[in-house]
């Protein structure tokens, strides 16, 4: 019976088969639509990116219009096969997982008609969409969509005001573009610490090397140029008319509109001095206290002008690999004092030097290589020594039971020092509502894995990601741009009442909520 039931079987497989093969081979949409390409989203990495209530017709015809009216190179269709220009647009994310999207079209838009066409036929044909400036956010879902794509990969302008004062900043540059441009006619602006981050940092605050002296990155936004819910483009900045937009925009992410341009307040670029510090993994606890000792001590150095950045990595084996700390100084030469907890160590290797600031900003450039599937969480705390340890002893723990599932881990202790909070609130203040008395840190854990690794896998490292999280000051809002989908910054937010209704005020019917992929203002799973 048994045999006779197998050979059933193969012959059914064996006659489908034949059907198959003599139907008309699929075209690569439909293969697309089959979900053969696409990889099942990972669990606890967020909801994911929103289908509209368009249609799949109705969205092929949006994108079919939508190449009509601004060219085939800006409107790169799904159905063409084999564009490496669509798969270049839609797989150049941080996180490799962002890939699972293969929206029916990807405009790489050059300039601000670009985003108000292709919004407008969004809105009107009810599409799903997502927008992506350097693509580091690993959120699934955040920079990413299933139907209309917006990829700013393309459109970089850095122009200086005539007095000097401010730049233009277009929304696809990347921070080591924008340094360079700027560091040539003597300026900067305060903005990221790794150079090919993109501006999407300055719309979760942004910190940056120049925090401490000058606050987050978002304080030092003269205005936001942007594309509202309601399809108009309009200028936001401290003062008129959307003043309330310009503060939202502080933190709120992707979810008040689509950004075209942002104009910073410029900065007299000055000198630097900086790089790294490589230490022993034996040496582990001496640093984590280390960088507990620096943060305790910031203030009473009284000097604004010192940033740094500890990181602890593990790479395939449950030890640490490197312990590094990144130290950055506006100024000619090792200031005296604030660094001394890290020299004391007798790092094996040093790096640090009179440099610039775009070169200070790239000591971790190695850090941001594409192609893992990636997962951020963080944690906000009055770090002491005791916190610290117990945060890296957490992760530690998490590395070693999981050994075999992630291939690089890495966990950050990020400074918000009292100095650059001071600045944020004198600023205006920003919907997070961080205190501006009492400096804290942002932990960021950061976990990579191999895009291959089966679903229930990848469930089980995210799970164990999420417990070895430590818990943090239940009174420190989080640093959205480090954060975990599930982890719903946005609710921890000081001012979240405020943002709210500013939110209902600008996007009243909630398209964007409803058609884009981003941080929630309601809470629920995830
Ligand atoms: C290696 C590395 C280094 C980092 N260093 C820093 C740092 O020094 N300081 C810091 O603050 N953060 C840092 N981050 C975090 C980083 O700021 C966030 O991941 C940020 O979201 C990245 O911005 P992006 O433009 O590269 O990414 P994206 O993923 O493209 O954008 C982030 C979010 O903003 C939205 N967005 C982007 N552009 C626009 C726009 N024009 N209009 C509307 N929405 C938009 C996207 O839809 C997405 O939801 C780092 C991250 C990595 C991976």
């Amino acid at each position: 019976m048994k045999s006779i039931s197998l050979l059933a079987v193969a012959s059914t497989l064996f006659a489908s088969a034949l059907a198959d093969l003599n139907k008309a081979p699929l075209s690569s949409r439909q293969l697309l639509q089959s979900g053969a390409l696409q990889s099942p989203a990972p669990a606890l990495a967020g909801k994911g990116a929103p289908h509209g209530t368009a249609s799949s017709e109705a969205v092929s015809k949006l994108c079919d219009d939508l190449q009509q009216k601004l060219g085939g190179k800006v409107v790169r269709l799904q159905t063409t096969l084999v564009d490496t220009a669509y798969f270049q647009s839609v797989d150049h994310a941080y996180n490799a997982e962002q890939r699972a999207y293969k929206p029916t079209c990807s405009v790489l838009a050059t300039q601000a008609s670009h985003v108000v066409d292709t919004y407008a036929a969004v809105k009107a044909a009810g599409a799903g969409y997502g927008v992506r400036g350097g693509g580091h956010n690993p959120n699934y879902g955040w920079n990413s969509s299933p139907d209309v794509f917006i990829d700013f990969g393309q459109w970089c302008d850095v122009t200086l005001s005539d007095d000097g004062n401010t730049a233009d900043i277009a929304p696809g540059c990347r921070w080591g573009e924008v340094y360079s441009t700027l560091e040539a006619q003597g300026k900067t602006v305060v903005g990221g610490r790794v150079s090919n981050v993109g501006m999407g940092a300055v719309l979760g605050g942004g910190l940056s090397h120049l925090t401490p002296e000058h606050g987050l990155i978002a304080d030092n936004v003269m205005s936001y140029t942007i594309v509202l819910p309601s399809g108009e483009l309009v200028t936001a900045g401290s003062g008129g008319d959307y003043a309330d937009l310009w503060w939202a925009l502080k933190g709120s992410t992707n979810q008040m509109g689509i950004v075209v341009n942002y104009k910073l307040l410029t900065k007299d670029v000055g000198e630097w001095w900086g790089g790294l510090l490589t230490f022993l993994p034996t040496q582990v606890d001496a640093f984590v206290d280390a960088v507990a000792e620096y943060n305790a001590k910031y203030d009473s150095f009284n000097d604004t002008k010192a940033a740094i950045v500890p990181t602890i990595t593990w790479v395939d084996l449950p030890t640490p690999a490197l312990l590094l700390v990144g130290l950055a100084y506006h100024g000619p030469s090792r200031p005296k004092g604030i660094f001394d907890m890290f020299f004391d160590l007798k790092p094996v290797a040093d790096t640090t030097r009179k440099s610039s600031y775009a070169d200070i900003n790239g000591v971790y450039d190695f850090g941001s290589l594409y192609g893992s599937s990636t997962h951020f969480r963080t944690s906000s705390s009055y770090l002491s020594k005791t916190q610290a340890r117990e945060i890296y002893a957490a992760f530690q723990d998490f590395a070693t039971k999981n050994v075999g599932l992630w291939w690089s881990l890495s966990l950050s202790y990020e400074s918000f020092t009292a100095s650059g909070l001071a600045k944020a609130a004198a600023a205006g203040g920003n919907p997070q509502g961080w205190a501006a008395g009492r400096g804290f840190t942002a932990q960021t854990y950061l976990v990579q894995w191999v895009p291959s690794l089966p679903t229930h896998k990848k469930q089980r490292l995210l799970a164990a990601a999420k417990a070895a999280t430590t818990a943090g000051s239940d009174d420190i809002p989080l640093f959205i741009n480090y954060a975990a989908a599930d982890q719903q910054p946005l609710l921890s937010y000081g001012n979240l009442d405020r943002l709210r209704g500013i939110k209902a005020k600008y996007d009243a019917d909630s398209y964007v909520t409803k058609h884009t992929g981003g941080p929630r203002f309601e809470g629920g799973d995830f």
